[in-house]
């Protein structure tokens, strides 16, 4: 989706501090940080929401949180503990119409979400 700003990152068209990447994904610092560590985690493929994943779908969004614990290592907060989030929709606060998940960490983090 060339209109996509993620999309546009995966592609290389607009920059990004890019952490990790592999045949389905990419993780990039996100650029308003939240946390210490505030990491994006997105497939390659464009969808649009947790809302239109489908059955067949499965392996990829169990990799890309497979992911978020792998860079929560590397990062050092595995232990500390971390947050991984997938806004989803207009209340679930999304502002980016490509699936990510945040990979928050290295402070407390309050419940419930404002
Ligand atoms: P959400 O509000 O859950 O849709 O999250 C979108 C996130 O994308 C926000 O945390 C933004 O700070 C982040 N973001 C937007 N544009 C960029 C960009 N060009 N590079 C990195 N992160 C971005
Ligand atoms: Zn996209």
């Amino acid at each position: 989706m060339s209109n996509c700003i993620f999309c546009r990152i995966v592609q290389r068209e607009i920059p990004s501090k890019i952490v990790h990447e592999d045949d389905v994904g990419l993780a990039f610092e996100d650029i308003n940080p939240q946390a210490p560590v505030h990491i994006l985690v997105v497939p390659k493929r464009h969808i649009e929401s947790l809302d239109m994943l489908k059955e067949a779908d499965s392996s990829l969004i169990v990799h890309l949180i497979l992911t978020c614990a792998k860079l929560a290592k590397q990062k050092g907060i595995s232990s500390s503990g971390y947050r991984v989030v997938a806004n989803t929709g207009f209340d679930g606060g999304q502002t980016v119409s490509h699936l990510h998940l945040h990979l928050l960490g290295g402070r407390a983090m309050g419940w419930p979400p404002g």
